[in-house]
């Protein structure tokens, strides 16, 4: 089967099944030999990896990643896919193609079972539409992760990459950077997908931590309290989680918390009263969790 990393190539083989691009699924398909094999160098793909494609679409990146890896797993929502899969990676005897929603894919079972266990590699040109539910999804239901290399919308790398105290910093900054660390490694422009999608895109690599750096008792009270201090962005710390009144604990419990707590809180980190969560790093919510 020819490489589908040209246009030629690829505009063959949806000629040949007569394909449909499906706004819904968010498809975009990669048409550029040079960003595909910079995204393999990238995810610093070896035969010892088993790596989880999520998204394949005509098997484009796929046949890149089964040159390298020792085993594929892509997982494909759409069912007219799969028959044009099947060509394009017949000749390939370490690639398997599953015909599912990935968010209901018991990912840290196929770890276990196709890895022992053991870390495996993410890699994949993703839907936009469902780009942090599948990440976050990734680090919470704890699926043994080596790294995510993936491609999304420019401004969500963006943010996933941001510091305190500039504009992208948010909750999606701290949930990613509390699991792993971001590194743009690419920047990628519409012309190189077929249809050319209308958001710039970037390649970001999440390298998961096999020792985590910020540790809490209670994770959940921690992105509870993140998300509560970014839901009113422009309100300091006090009126905005005082106006929020009580943050979620993992045992499904809500903790009440009045400006006074937080006040008293701030104190103790020698922060000042009028503080805004933008300010903060990730290791002051953590402290500021275990305050409150
Ligand atoms: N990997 C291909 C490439 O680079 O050319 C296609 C990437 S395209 C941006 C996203 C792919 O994800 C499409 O094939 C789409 O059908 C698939 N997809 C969308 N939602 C999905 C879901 N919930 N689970 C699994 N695959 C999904």
């Amino acid at each position: 089967m020819a490489n589908l990393g040209n246009p030629t190539n690829t505009i063959e083989i949806l000629k040949k099944y007569n394909f449909n691009f499906q706004k819904k699924f968010g498809q975009n398909f990669l048409i550029d030999s040079n960003v595909l094999e910079h995204i393999i160098d990238a995810a610093e793909i070896t035969k010892d990896d088993l790596v989880l494609e999520i998204g394949p679409g005509i098997g484009t990146m796929t046949q890149y990643l089964a040159e390298h890896a020792r085993e594929v797993v892509a997982v494909e929502i759409d069912e007219t896919l799969i028959p044009i899969l099947q060509d394009t990676l017949s000749s390939y005897d370490n690639v398997t193609v599953i015909n599912d929603d990935i968010l209901k894919v018991d990912l840290k079972k196929l770890a276990d079972e196709r890895n022992g266990g053991r870390p495996i590699k993410v890699v994949a040109n993703l839907p936009y539409y469902i780009t942090t539910p599948i990440i976050m999804g990734l680090f919470e239901n704890e699926v043994p992760l080596k790294s995510i290399t993936i491609m999304i919308q420019k401004e969500v790398a963006d943010r996933m990459q941001a510091g305190p105290g500039t504009k992208d910093y948010g909750a999606l900054s701290l949930a990613v950077q509390f699991y792993a660390k971001p590194e743009v490694v690419l920047q990628v422009s519409p012309g190189c997908f077929i249809p050319k999608p209308g958001v710039g895109s970037s390649v970001i690599r999440l390298t998961r931590y096999e020792e985590m750096p910020i540790r809490v008792q209670d994770e959940k009270k921690l992105f509870s309290l993140i998300r509560a201090s970014f839901n009113q962005r422009r309100k300091t710390l006090v009126n905005g989680l005082g106006n929020a009144g009580a943050l979620k604990t993992a045992s499904g419990k809500s903790v009440p918390v009045t400006k006074e707590d937080v006040q008293n809180a701030l104190a103790k980190m020698e922060l000042s009263p009028t503080i805004r969560g933008e300010a903060l790093t990730l290791e002051q919510f953590a402290r500021l969790s275990e305050l409150l």
